[in-house]
């Protein structure tokens, strides 16, 4: 039996990227799966039909998860249509780039609001109804960058190290509840996040990467899928780094 047979997930930003890798592994395991996306346009429906493709269920669920009001529609829109929530993947995020001294506050409150507030209101909406059903899974798409900072990236360093202490804080408050929640830390990945950069900063990070390429959404894919199933039932607070030995 698929390893994920049975569960239902919520992926956040999982219209493409690592969250439709992240949404097509759960799947390809067994799980059925709510696509949420940002909106106005519908840019899950695609992700959506090759999910069914593998005789899995899906649904696109429209949501800002930096708004309270959306994630709570929306995670009640998913448990509505799956019939429970076994496993969330915080994995939305942007970038607003910029050194320090000219870093706009709005630039700093969006990325913080996206890739830090989100996880806090969709954790608590999840962990409401895992919290009932004694089980569950969170996983959450944190960055080396938490972990080392980066010039240029003050606020996206600040919000993904906040993912890990959040990670850890809500693992030990959920653990005696049957909740397990982990990070997954990707270096750099090959996706339109990174297909942005100029070629001459590309070759500047391969250098510090021991593996000398960037890696795949599917890397990152593989070890959250590993992270939500019984395989890891004894790991909970803990931070994967998917990163060709960037970070060590
Ligand atoms: P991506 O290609 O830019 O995808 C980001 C996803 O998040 C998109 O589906 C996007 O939807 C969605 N999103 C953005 N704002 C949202 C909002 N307010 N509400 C709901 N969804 C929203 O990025 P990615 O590279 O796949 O990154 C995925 C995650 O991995 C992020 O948390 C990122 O920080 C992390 N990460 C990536 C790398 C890397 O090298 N790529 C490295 C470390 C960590 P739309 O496309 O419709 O806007």
């Amino acid at each position: 039996m698929p390893e994920l047979e049975g569960r239902t997930a919520l992926v956040t930003g999982g219209s493409r990227g690592i969250g439709a890798a992240i949404c097509m592994t759960l799947a390809s395991a067994g799980a059925d799966v709510a696509v949420n996306y940002p909106g106005p346009d519908v840019p899950a429906d695609e992700v959506v039909s090759e999910i069914e493709k593998l005789g899995r269920r899906a649904i696109a669920v429209c949501g800002d998860v930096s708004s309270a009001g959306d994630v709570e529609r929306m995670t009640a829109e998913a448990v509505d249509a799956l019939g429970g929530l076994d496993i969330l993947v915080n994995n939305a995020g942007i970038t607003r780039d910029g050194l320090l001294v000219r870093m706009s506050e709005q630039d700093w409150d969006s990325v913080l609001a996206v890739d830090l507030k989100s996880v806090f209101l969709c954790t608590q909406a999840a962990a409401k109804i895992m919290m009932k059903a004694r089980s569950g899974s969170i996983v959450n798409i944190a960055s080396v960058i938490g972990q080392i900072g980066n010039a240029g990236q003050v606020n996206y360093a600040a919000a993904k190290a906040g993912v890990i202490a959040v990670t850890k804080s809500c693992a030990k408050e959920l653990a005696s509840r049957g909740v397990r929640v982990n990070a997954v830390a990707p270096g750099f990945i090959e996706t339109p996040m990174t297909a942005a950069l100029s070629d001459k900063v590309r070759e500047a990070a391969q250098e510090q990467i021991p593996l000398r390429r960037f890696g795949e959404a599917q890397d990152v894919a593989n070890a959250v899928a590993w992270l939500c199933g019984d395989q890891a039932s004894y790991i909970t607070g803990h931070v994967i780094n998917v990163d060709g030995g960037m970070v060590m």
